[in-house]
């Protein structure tokens, strides 16, 4: 588990690349954008252990800016040009398929209970 801060508004998440519950803000759905995808990966508690990455998610919070190493960001953007590093939100669509699969379960379920309701009532 790798914890993360949004580049965008500095919200906590879980991942560098895993979509932010604030902003919406997806570093994996900007495939083309290296640097969005450098920033988010800088953002985590890999290059900022304890209470430094809580410290740029609050300046991020409050609409300061945050001063990024550009040789640390430069070595990132190489890294993923050259795909070392793995994109970690792979599992991010079978997730979503398993809660539409739930989602439909459901639904299915309601119309059934309610089908037998009418049916019992007629
Ligand atoms: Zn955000």
């Amino acid at each position: 588990m790798t914890l993360a801060v949004c580049v965008r508004c500095g919200e906590s998440k879980v991942g560098a690349f895993t979509p932010c519950a604030r902003c919406g803000l997806d570093p994996a759905a900007h495939g083309t954008d290296k640097e969005l995808q450098a920033k988010s990966l800088l953002l985590t508690d890999r290059y900022f252990p304890g209470g430094e990455l809580e410290a740029m998610g609050r300046k991020l919070r409050a609409g300061e800016l945050v001063a990024f190493d550009s040789a640390k960001l430069a070595e990132l953007v190489e890294e993923l040009k050259t795909q070392k590093l793995p994109i970690v939100s792979k599992a991010a669509p079978g997730c979503s398929i398993i809660g539409w699969a739930l989602f439909g379960g459901a639904i299915l379920f309601v119309v059934g209970v309610l089908w037998l309701w009418r049916a019992r009532g007629a």
